[in-house]
């Protein structure tokens, strides 16, 4: 639109509001229409002036944001790929390859198969991992989850070889027993059913420090039980370890219904109810802040919230609470697979939802991620 026809539109719409004229009239002929567009003009040349000269210029942003860098400067702070924690399912059977179902694009592999794949992964620039075993063998599960720590297991079998194969690796190991209890709980259970605590931490910190004496950088440990954080130090100290592993808390760890793909990998599927004693309810912000304060106080490196995108708040608590500390998120199964979803159902587009969820992730305090995204994030932030 031209400026002189801006002006006849800015008339037309002012003699619209004065309320009906003589409509037959040609515009520029009638003295009212001269002085409407005189006030046009001289309204557009104040505002020119008070813009460049003395007036309010927080309206114009605008300029800053118009050039594709400019825009990416926007962001506190950007995706790379040492940000990145692939997450993986190691089984016990060495030749396994199993497509999971419900987690598109993501395998569960035997060692002989896994190396292989994460030499590609590592020749693309992928930083670190996070295992997780899964027992597969019959009867490899029993009430204290003594396959956790079995030094043939997958988890210490992996970790010797992934220290072998590619040493600038960071391995970073879940600790939790469900996948290797015969009830699927995350501890050791009383006989009414419930968690007990105390020797649920004993057995978790033993797992723990047999993870990081087998080579292990980063012990995580997911259960929930109260007080394993300062457990695990404990004996991390008392081990001669502590100076050498990271101690990442799953700090904020809500129950909620985004982990069946990853029950499905890992064949963790509780028995009989549910972890809802022991992972935080989705509404308890206060909690989790308080999970966060406590495991912070009981020597954690770095606190994680899981699941990541529906938590953006507690991550940004987790980043004010422990300003100090490293904040990692965990983009969970059930993220992954409704982005998934959501971009075969054409409403999306994978690549540019998967960015933008892990922007939100990062804008709301997070510098670790840790997501099935992984793989293709290496392509993608090369291009
Ligand atoms: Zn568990």
């Amino acid at each position: 639109m031209s400026f002189s026809n801006l002006l006849q539109d800015m008339a037309i719409r002012e003699r619209r509001q004065q309320g009906p004229a003589t409509s037959s009239i040609s515009l520029a002929s009638t003295a009212d229409d001269r002085s409407t567009i005189s006030r046009a003009r001289s309204y557009a040349s104040t505002a020119a002036t008070s813009v460049s000269i003395s007036g309010d210029i927080s309206s114009q942003l605008h300029g800053g944001y118009h050039h594709p860098l400019a825009r990416s400067w926007q962001a506190e702070r950007q995706l790379t790929k040492s940000m990145l924690i692939y997450p993986v399912f190691i089984s016990d059977l060495e030749d396994e390859e199993s497509l999971i179902p419900s987690l598109p694009g993501q395998y569960r592999y035997g060692l002989n198969k896994f190396i292989p794949f994460l030499e590609t992964l590592v020749r693309k620039g992928l930083r670190s991992v996070m295992l997780f075993g899964v027992p597969m063998a019959p009867g490899a599960k029993d009430a204290l989850g003594t396959a956790a720590d079995d030094p043939k297991g997958p988890v210490i079998s992996a970790i010797r070889l992934i220290r072998q194969r590619f040493p600038s690796l960071f391995i970073c190991t879940d600790v939790c027993l469900c996948e290797y209890t015969n009830h699927g709980h995350c501890g050791i259970l009383r006989d009414d059913g419930s968690l007990n605590n105390q020797l649920s931490v004993d057995r978790i910190s033993d797992v723990a420090i047999a993870y990081a004496q087998a080579g292990a950088h980063c012990v995580a440990p997911s259960d929930m039980n109260d007080g394993r954080i300062r457990a695990i130090k404990l004996k991390l100290i008392e081990e001669g370890m502590a100076h050498r592993t990271v101690l990442m808390s799953y700090a904020a760890k809500f129950s909620g219904c985004l982990y069946g793909p990853f029950r499905d990998a890992a064949g963790s599927v509780p028995s009989f109810g549910d972890r809802k004693c022991y992972q935080l309810p989705p509404g308890g912000r206060g909690l989790a802040r308080r999970a966060i304060v406590r495991d912070i106080g009981e020597g954690a490196d770095i606190i994680m919230v899981k699941p990541a995108s529906q938590y953006l708040d507690i991550i940004s608590d987790a980043k004010e609470l422990g300003k100090d500390l490293p904040v990692a998120a965990y983009q969970v199964s059930g993220e992954f697979a409704m982005i998934h979803a959501g971009a075969k159902a054409g409403v999306f587009d994978l690549k540019t939802m998967a960015f933008e969820s892990t922007e939100g992730i990062l804008r709301a305090g997070a510098t670790i991620v840790i997501t099935y995204f992984a793989p293709e994030f290496l392509d993608w932030l090369d291009n």
